[in-house]
């Protein structure tokens, strides 16, 4: 994404979702959100609109590349588990 791209997809999402941390609920004037993936890049997330929440740099960071905060990981985990294991079902049979 550029930063043309970036900006774009937090004025979406503020839209969406209202200037504040999809994590913590935190409001925040929309220079101080990030750009969060649910998914992150470095397990294959898009830049989709779906992919992508606005949360606060303490949110952000906490998270790394792989972990949720507590309240949202269960869903979120078993929402990535299913699409992983189809991922690794297609792979398996070479589809
Ligand atoms: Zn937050």
């Amino acid at each position: 994404m550029n930063k043309k791209q970036k900006i774009q997809r937090k004025a979406q999402l503020i839209l969406e979702y209202g200037s504040c941390c999809w994590w913590c609920g935190c409001n925040l004037p929309p220079e101080k959100l990030t750009l969060d993936h649910l998914k992150p890049s470095s397990r294959g997330g898009t830049n989709s609109l779906e992919n992508l929440r606005l949360a606060c740099s303490p949110c952000n960071s906490s998270r790394g590349n792989s972990l949720f905060p507590p309240k949202h990981r269960q869903i979120l985990l078993s929402n990535l588990g299913n699409t992983v294991s189809q991922d690794q079902h297609a792979s398996t049979f070479g589809i």
